[in-house]
């Protein structure tokens, strides 16, 4: 089976509301996309910074732009479609663990997708004001990151680990660290050996200036080698970006020797032959 399960209804702009794509319509289209594609698992991961809830766990000025949706009408729409999986994308915000684990237990979630978006106030992947990249030294950025990710996965909050290594998004648009990068990979590591969390294959970053599939192979193998299970997700901000470039992700699994992916019902996971 193959399966997409960090997928969004709708593109990341502000402009894209709620009451224009969590529709039947369009949930339908993704559900036809998915099912031309051969993906026997579909769920929906949208981004926790979007509900108004999210503000009681932390206040980023980014987050404060937008937090307007209801997080229990979201959660309605999508429970009651029996073919969408009912995701939620939260970022791993340290010191706030409490908190949003009170979020997350107050809704019924086949599964929590964890992110490493910011580094403190600064982020990885969004350009502008809050840009980590505005005198951001490769080494100590990388670091940080990988040791934030390693937090994540301790944290047990998360069903997922999305794009693990996110920091490369921008590719040679910004400054990368030399040599080796598994000295990174090391410092997640720990945390991620010893917790139950599964590792994202995400072809998300084929679209992004890296154009790379996330995480790196060696990060993968390191992964795999401490039995971490692996979830297969395209990050689709539209129907047409679903199981995109599966193909490269297939191929990586079989090189590192995965046949067999995770799925979730009611945060617990099971694994299901790729077939
Ligand atoms: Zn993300
Ligand atoms: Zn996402």
């Amino acid at each position: 089976m193959i399966t997409d399960l960090h997928v969004h209804l709708r593109p990341d702009d502000p402009g894209a509301t709620a009451a224009d794509h969590f529709t039947d319509e369009n949930a339908e289209r993704y559900q036809e996309v998915a099912a031309e594609r051969g993906v026997g698992f579909l769920g929906v991961s949208e981004h926790v910074h979007r509900f108004a809830q999210a503000l009681d766990v932390w206040d980023h000025p980014f987050w404060r732009q937008n937090a307007v949706d209801d997080l229990d009408e979201y959660c309605s729409f999508v429970g009651e479609r029996e073919a969408i999986a009912l995701g939620i994308e939260a970022d791993f915000v340290p010191g706030r663990e409490d908190r949003m684990a009170n979020l997350l237990e107050g809704h019924d979630f086949d599964y929590v997708i964890g992110s490493v978006h910011f580094l403190g106030g600064a982020a990885v992947d969004m350009p502008g004001e809050w840009d980590v990249w505005r005198g951001g030294e490769p080494e100590r950025v990388w670091r940080r990151y990988f040791e934030t990710l390693g937090e994540a996965a301790r944290s047990g909050l998360f069903d997922v680990l999305a794009h693990p290594d996110l920091v490369k998004v921008w590719g040679a648009g910004r400054p990368a660290p030399d040599g080796d990068l598994r000295r990174f990979y090391d410092l997640a590591m720990d945390g991620i050996a010893e917790s139950d969390v599964a590792i994202e294959v995400s072809t998300a970053g084929l679209r992004k200036p890296v154009g790379e599939i996330y995480p790196a192979r060696p990060f993968l193998e390191m992964c795999v080698e401490a039995g971490r299970p692996v979830a297969l997700s395209s990050d689709a901000h539209t129907p047409n970006d679903l199981a995109f470039r599966y193909d490269d992700a297939l191929e990586l699994l079989d090189a590192v020797g995965i046949d067999a992916l995770a799925v979730f019902d009611r945060r617990s996971r099971r694994l299901e032959p790729i077939g």
